[in-house]
């Protein structure tokens, strides 16, 4: 196994001089379908670490409002460090956008497909967005031969349905190959986590397909980041079982700090406790309002449908997601201790944090979203701040009071729900909140704030599995 990786690492090497070679003329068009987290991130990274001569990489996207506002430097997204990213791999030269899918597909001899794969209404995978970027794709490729990176997280076997499908409708003409690449990045860290990812796993069914996609990733595999070469439905496992054991991770912390609120043990101390075991490590043991994002929530439900179509029983998985619905109202859960649900009509709630974590604009799947809607159920006034994610939030929930800052929100509140762990609510002046609310309630569902500090000055304080 280490022997045949040396192997593909030296061959790759080999080929990766004499192909760059000297004479500097620019060896790849890459195309990327889908300018979202991961596209736009991914193909900004992957100019930002070649030379110029070596790539251009063209971000592609249905959506001509979005390509337009990047050919202006607009970035559509909140992920810290891209702007400047993108401005600088623009003016380079080697960064570009387009809508003309058509056109730009046939100039390319790698094309990565990230578009999104959402959850559909039965809980499998919407690989919609996916079957209609490669039908494109295939139509038009025209550069022999291409190497197609399938980059979107995808239902396991969906490289094979791709094969068999390439062979039916490809030009025969054109040697096609096809590679599954799955992505890790964490949004808010998405640059660090692709220029120095854990690893990069490359799914193939055949050692030929690997050479283009070995030399795009040349600057990263000379940083030493592991590699790990599998078949296409390895690859496509790895990404999901990921997923899924992160998800477990968070629900059984999130279970046992809702077993420390009753014990009285604290959980901080208890994550520490037994994330200094090497075997369990500290990542992902940080209590909150359940997992969200575009990623854990449907990759869960998403293993969970594939491994239905197989008759196998993932009960470990299904308890992840069963606890993980229940974690989401336990913010409000906890401020009901203090309002009962019927006395909140006529309160007003402030919620520090709409973004499903701090550091992006994503509220896919967002805890702030099952909350808002508890509290409208309730027919409480509901004032909200976030740094990142309001415009995002107002196309779901136009009704709600949307403020400037963290302090007009916590005007005239009768409690305040932290749901999003952002660093300015840390380092907010609480003496100013306590004056400016009705009554000193804090929910802290991120155990964000200090409750030493608060205690002190007279809030009702509620974290999450510390008393
Ligand atoms: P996104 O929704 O931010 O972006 C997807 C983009 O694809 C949109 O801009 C959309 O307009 C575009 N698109 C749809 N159909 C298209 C087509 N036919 N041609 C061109 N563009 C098209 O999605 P994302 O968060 O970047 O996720 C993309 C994939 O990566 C998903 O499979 C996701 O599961 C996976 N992933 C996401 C993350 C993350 O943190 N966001 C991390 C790892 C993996």
């Amino acid at each position: 196994m280490v022997m045949n990786i040396l192997v593909k690492n030296l061959l790759f090497l080999y080929s990766f001089v004499s192909c760059f070679g000297c004479n500097g003329s620019s060896q790849y068009t890459v195309s990327i379908l889908g300018t979202g987290y991961v596209g736009l991130v991914t193909g900004t990274c992957i100019t930002d670490m070649h030379k110029n001569d070596e790539v251009r990489v063209y971000c592609l996207d249905i959506d001509s409002y979005k390509i337009a506002n990047l050919k202006k430097g607009i970035i559509p997204i909140y992920e810290p460090g891209l702007s400047e990213l993108v401005q600088k791999n623009i003016a380079r030269n080697m960064l570009f956008f387009s809508d003309d899918i058509a056109e730009t597909i046939s100039r390319s001899n790698i094309i990565f497909l990230a578009v999104g794969t959402p959850t559909a209404s039965d809980g499998s995978v919407d690989t919609s967005y996916f079957y209609n970027a490669l039908e494109q794709v295939v139509k038009n490729i025209s550069r022999n031969p291409t190497t197609l990176v399938l980059k979107s997280t995808l239902p396991i076997g969906t490289g094979k349905k791709v094969t068999g499908y390439i062979k039916q409708h490809a030009d025969p003409s054109i040697t096609l190959h096809i590679v599954s690449n799955p992505e890790f990045l964490r949004e808010g860290t998405a640059i660090k986590d692709t220029m120095n990812a854990d690893r990069i796993i490359i799914g193939s069914n055949a050692s030929q397909d690997l050479q283009d996609i070995q030399q795009l990733y040349s600057p990263l595999i000379k940083k030493n980041i592991p590699i790990l070469y599998t078949d296409l439905t390895t690859a496509e496992t790895i990404k999901y079982a990921s997923n899924s054991f992160l998800a477990l991770k968070l629900s059984y912390i999130n279970e046992i700090a809702n077993l420390c609120d009753k014990t009285g043990a604290n959980i901080q101390q208890v994550a520490k406790g037994i994330g200094l075991d090497k075997r369990i490590g500290f990542s992902f043991l940080q209590p909150g309002p359940g997992f969200g994002g575009s990623c854990l929530p449907k990759d869960t439900l998403g293993l969970l449908a594939t491994a239905k179509q197989w008759g196998i029983s993932l009960n470990t998985v299904e308890a992840a997601v069963a606890t993980n619905e229940y974690q989401k109202l336990m913010p409000y859960r906890k401020l009901k201790k203090y309002i009962p649900g019927k006395s909140l009509c006529n309160t007003t709630i402030a919620i520090l944090g709409l973004s499903f974590k701090a550091n992006t604009d994503d509220i896919r799947y967002s805890a702030a979203i099952p909350l808002i809607k508890k509290l409208q159920e309730k027919k409480a006034h509901i004032q909200v701040f976030d740094p990142q994610a309001m415009e995002h939030m107002k196309r779901i929930f136009p009704n709600i009071t949307y403020c400037d800052t963290s302090y007009k929100a916590i005007e005239n509140a009768d409690a305040v729900i932290v749901l999003t762990e952002w660093d300015e609510f840390k380092n907010l002046d609480f003496s100013k909140v306590k004056q400016l609310m009705r009554d000193a309630i804090i929910i802290d569902s991120r155990n964000l704030l200090s409750i030493a500090t608060l205690r002190t000055l007279g809030f009702a304080y509620n974290g999450i599995g510390i008393s």
